[in-house]
């Protein structure tokens, strides 16, 4: 295992399919120690002991897709919509920059018309004053749209393929979702001069370690600098929730071992560690920098909008004010060595290399 190890640190990419794979499976939890512990030497190789930031708005949960696995599709009726105005969303990127965050993620469910790519296009404009990096996350689009909110400001968008298995990939969404028109979003992404992120869920009912691996392979072969990866969480009001029979502990180790073959196997890209994690184990996100993750997002969607958006149950810190957040990561984080990196927008040095 060691020398496995010692292989993918020499240089990204130098591990096979199998060798993934391999170490994927790891059982022991001395082995699973000595993995996240190379992980994270080479987080540090990167990017110190820095850990950037993003503040995520939630922009409405309307959604005109049916994902049989998350609790804002659209045919779960138990859920009040909402959509903010350009005005609460300027509102809360204040908030972003009085945290001193200099990255945005505005995140929301996915519809494709006219009127709501004017409306992303004019919110964009509307935060050119923050001068912020700007994650989109919006699903999948045209690419003309995607060219448009790029030429409006946004510099990333973060399109999950959830899972590189087509097979599998149809058991969690409606046959009307295409996971090759998903695909072909993250190469448009790229083409209109996008930081494209992308990244899956494990933990999934009948996934493999084989499926894992070929996630890390196809994040490569995306191009993706920016990955964030999640365990399947299960919500009462759908279709998948029974078939969630993995426990919460197993959920966490799978999620790490992902995180540290992903930092293994691709080195410099920027890698989230997910609130899904916190969901897991209140010190969740911590244990994700410790395997080699170097990204935060914390929520800075107003409280009162928050219960609102929930893709799975349990989502942690629904009444946790922004500000109560950023003090409570600012101290977890130095416990651990780590700090936030305020000074930057916090691209991932692989985009920066282009
Ligand atoms: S996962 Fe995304 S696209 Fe699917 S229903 Fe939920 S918000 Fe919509």
């Amino acid at each position: 295992m060691k020398t496995l190890i010692d292989k993918a640190m020499e240089k990204p990419c130098n591990l096979s399919l199998d060798e993934i794979e391999r170490l994927l499976s790891l059982s022991s939890s001395d082995d699973r120690t000595s993995l996240r512990k190379a992980a994270r030497a080479l987080k540090h190789r990167y990017f110190g002991n820095k850990v950037s930031i993003r503040g995520i708005i939630e922009l409405g949960n309307i959604c005109a897709k049916d994902c049989y696995y998350c609790g804002i599709r659209k045919s779960n009726r138990n859920v009040e919509r909402y959509r903010l105005s350009i005005a609460e969303i300027e509102r809360m990127a204040e908030t972003n920059a009085a945290l001193g965050y200099k990255s945005l993620v505005l995140q929301g469910g996915e519809i494709e018309s006219e009127e709501n790519t004017r409306f992303i296009e004019e919110t964009l404009k509307a935060l050119a004053k923050f001068d912020f990096g700007i994650t989109l996350s919006l699903g999948e689009q045209t690419k003309d749209v995607y060219r448009r909110w790029k030429d409006a400001g946004a510099s990333r968008y973060l399109l999950r393929i959830e899972t590189s298995n087509r097979e599998l990939y149809s058991t969690l969404h409606p046959p009307s979702c295409d996971w090759r028109r998903r695909a072909e979003c993250l190469k448009y992404l790229n083409e209109c001069g996008y930081q494209t992120g992308t990244g899956t869920m494990s933990s999934l009912p009948g996934q493999t370690i084989n499926d894992l691996a070929h996630d890390i392979v196809f994040f490569n072969e995306s191009k993706a600098v920016m990955i964030g990866m999640g365990p399947y969480l299960s919500h009462p009001d759908t279709p998948l929730a029974k078939c969630d029979l993995i426990s919460n502990q197993d959920k966490l180790e799978r999620a790490l071992d992902m995180i540290a073959v992903t930092r293994l196997y691709l080195h410099d890209v920027n890698i989230a560690s997910t609130t899904a994690l916190e969901a897991l184990a209140a010190d969740g996100r911590e244990q994700g920098i410790l395997a080699g993750a170097n990204v935060v997002m914390p929520n800075v969607t107003d409280v009162t909008r928050r219960k609102a958006y929930q893709l799975y149950s349990g989502k942690p810190g629904l009444d946790e004010t922004s500000l109560a957040a950023k003090e409570r990561l600012d101290a977890a984080l130095a416990a651990i060595g780590e700090e936030i990196d305020y000074a930057t927008r916090g691209d991932s040095p692989r985009a920066q290399g282009e």
